[in-house]
């Protein structure tokens, strides 16, 4: 059952979700609510395999932040559908070009969204942790002293913003239709939870180009200097042809993980953290 758990979670979920989401778009039907539930779906399986398999068992205790990240994901989650919203509208405000492959099936429309997509989101995770300002925004997500299926969705929402803008906003210029932009980042969140889960799962070697948990923990170190590997979200062919790609096997462990500095357990003051600060987070970590 174990090894049922471990081997088969990730392709078995993922690919359900990946594949019904896929089927939602092929056959016209509305993004919502459908893509809520599929994507609620798969993240739901996540936190109950979480409670079946846990990589670290002390991580599936409360550390003081269920509460605000519940409020994180509801909000995170939000802005990632009414993305999709947004993305019709500004279709409907600007001219778009004409290079977008509308010929290609939509699986494969979907594949090349992501591609622009994933990178965007690398590039600008990268200049996060490259920059004070950004950092600031962007520690929240690191402040987390354990990892599990909600950590995927604990951001600052100008993070979140500024993360997957630049990307997204490519690919709808490039006219990308906002239903494929949308089948994406469903398909995205069913992966975040996956990422940042507390499962012990693994999808052996092909762990070596995809941002799974074993990769992604990682990138989650305590000391700043650490976590400067493994910057991507789906893709992992970023980090490689960047240099920026990290795995051994002794893996990350509990109080591995986190900030030094501590972060307020409250979600408003979690969300006013960034500008209460005058001094680099990182030269004071
Ligand atoms: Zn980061």
């Amino acid at each position: 059952m174990n090894d049922l758990v471990r081997l088969g979670s990730y392709p078995i979920i993922f690919g359900i979700t990946a594949f019904a989401q896929l089927l939602l778009i092929e056959a016209g039907i509305s993004h919502w609510p459908y893509a809520i539930l599929v994507a609620g779906a798969g993240i739901s399986a996540v936190a109950i395999l979480e409670r079946v398999l846990p990589y670290e068992p002390s991580w599936n205790l409360d550390h003081e932040d269920t509460l605000p990240d519940i409020l994180h994901a509801t909000f995170s989650l939000g802005f990632i559908f009414a993305s999709v919203e947004i993305a019709e509208i500004i279709r409907v405000l600007v001219p778009f070009s004409k290079v977008w492959p509308n010929t290609l099936p939509l699986w494969a429309q979907v594949f090349v969204a992501g591609l622009i997509i994933d990178f965007g989101l690398w590039l600008m995770h990268w200049l996060s942790h490259k920059n004070d300002y950004l950092w600031k925004l962007h520690a929240l997500h690191h402040s987390a002293e354990r990892l599990y299926w909600l950590n995927g969705e604990r951001r600052h929402p100008l993070s979140a913003l500024l993360l997957a803008g630049p990307g997204t906003l490519l690919a709808i210029f490039l006219g990308a239709p906002a239903e494929v932009v949308g089948c994406w980042y469903t398909i995205i969140a069913v992966h975040l939870a996956f990422q940042h889960s507390n499962l012990d799962y693994t999808v052996g070697p092909l762990r070596n180009i995809l941002g799974v948990a074993e990769i992604h923990r990682w990138h989650h170190k305590k000391e700043y200097e650490d976590s400067q590997v493994n910057f991507g979200e789906f893709w992992m062919i970023w980090d490689q042809l960047f240099r920026t790609f990290h795995h051994t096997v002794n893996g990350v462990k509990k109080g591995e993980v986190g900030m030094r500095e501590k972060m307020p357990t409250t979600y408003l003051k979690q969300i006013a953290w960034p500008f209460r600060r005058t001094t680099s987070v990182k030269k004071h970590g």
